[in-house]
């Protein structure tokens, strides 16, 4: 018998054929980065697939949220989700903004009740992911936003080529970020997008992105306190020939989480996300979460371990909720976490990704079956 090696993730990888061809200019034009023609180019193919008007590249996804929170230029506090990856809470700590931690529902989001209790006349944004791919509550959170006169900044990191009610998720709020790291649905090696309302932050976020330097005929000044954020040439081939293949990669997810979903459906103390429960939206099916509960008779723990043990790989999304982590858990953050404290012990995300095969699925969901106490 082999040996099953079942990985918890995988890139979604062009041809390689494809990525040569594309990357080969680059020896012509002797342009590696710095706003090149790569660049531009795959930023005009992503404003086609959004149509989300307005569109900026970074390196990552990090660096572009840390900017579309530095160039709003708020003060004060930021609601936000703790279950999530730690960048969103980093970058809101990054900019001298205070986060102040709610409750998610279940659809894994920042509860917009939760919202309510928390706003202080010190609010002055909303700053969440749409995680897993799964969107928040975005009318409610616009409604909450625009009575407070609050900005709206969507962590989109996961959720790239998702739609709600036929519009893309790009298009909410003041600003969504995107990241294209690797292992994201979608991918440009590392990459990061900025979609947002105002015209007039493109300019903005150019100059943040290059150091702050304004270039001009007799020399060059520094305006603002930039960073340096720029998407080079061979990230943006790699989103160029990888862009077109996205449709394709969330239509094999989807048919993996019908897999899912049908053989995970009477395991005992197995709760999966309900992905026909909002025909509304078009996800970008970026993972698979369940919930491990009592009646499983393992703890979540024990189910991550165990699986390993057999060669199947999972990933603990999120076993700690970020005003958790040593960095912040003693910096006395308000939060308002009574869920979101019981699913960190709950969550586990199952393998997904469009190289999996249904056979694959089938081993891990009969593995998951065999191993009910
Ligand atoms: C991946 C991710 C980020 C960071 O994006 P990078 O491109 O890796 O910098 C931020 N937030 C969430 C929710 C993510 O999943």
């Amino acid at each position: 018998m082999t040996e099953k090696n079942i990985k918890p993730t995988q890139p979604a990888m062009p041809d390689m054929g494809d990525y040569i061809k594309e990357i080969s200019s680059i020896w012509e034009t002797g342009i590696l980065t710095n706003n090149g023609e790569k660049a531009e180019k795959f930023r005009q193919m992503l404003l086609d697939y959004t149509e989300c008007g307005n569109a900026d590249l970074f390196v990552n996804g990090h660096s572009a949220l840390l900017l579309a929170i530095r160039v709003l230029g708020l003060t004060g506090e930021v609601i936000t989700s703790p279950f999530t990856f730690v960048s969103t809470t980093n970058a809101i700590v990054q900019n001298g903004l205070t986060p102040v931690f709610g409750d998610i529902d279940e659809s894994y989001n920042l509860s917009t009740e939760s919202i309510e209790k928390l706003l202080t006349d010190k609010t002055c944004a909303i700053i969440t992911p749409h995680i897993f791919g799964i969107p928040c509550d975005i009318e409610g959170i616009g409604a909450i936003a625009k009575k407070h006169n609050l900005k709206v900044i969507y962590d989109g990191a996961q959720a790239f080529g998702t739609k709600v009610a036929g519009t893309d998720i790009s298009c909410f709020g003041d600003i969504t970020m995107f990241s294209f790291h690797a292992i994201k649905v979608f991918q440009s090696i590392e990459g990061g997008m900025l979609a947002y309302r105002d015209g007039a932050l493109h300019d903005k976020f150019g100059l943040y992105r290059n150091f702050g330097i304004t270039y001009g005929e007799c020399g060059n000044d520094v305006e603002a306190v930039g960073i340096n954020a720029k998407m080079n040439e061979f990230q943006a081939a790699m989103g160029i020939v990888n862009l077109p293949r996205l449709d394709a990669e969330i239509a094999k997810r989807k048919k993996l989480v019908r897999v899912y979903a049908e053989r995970l459906r009477d395991v005992p103390g197995i709760s999966t996300y309900d992905y026909d429960s909002r025909p509304d939206i078009e996800y970008n099916y970026a993972y698979f979460p369940v919930k491990v509960t009592a009646e499983y008779g393992r703890s979540r723990d024990e189910l991550w371990a165990w699986l390993k043990e057999n060669g199947i790989g999972t990933r603990k999304l999120y076993d700690k909720l970020t005003c958790d982590y040593a960095c912040y858990k003693d910096a006395g953050y308000v939060r308002d976490t009574g869920y979101a404290d019981k699913v960190k012990d709950m969550a586990l995300d199952l393998p997904l990704y469009g190289t999996l095969t249904e056979t694959e699925i089938e081993e891990i969901c009969d593995m998951i079956k065999s191993g009910v106490k």
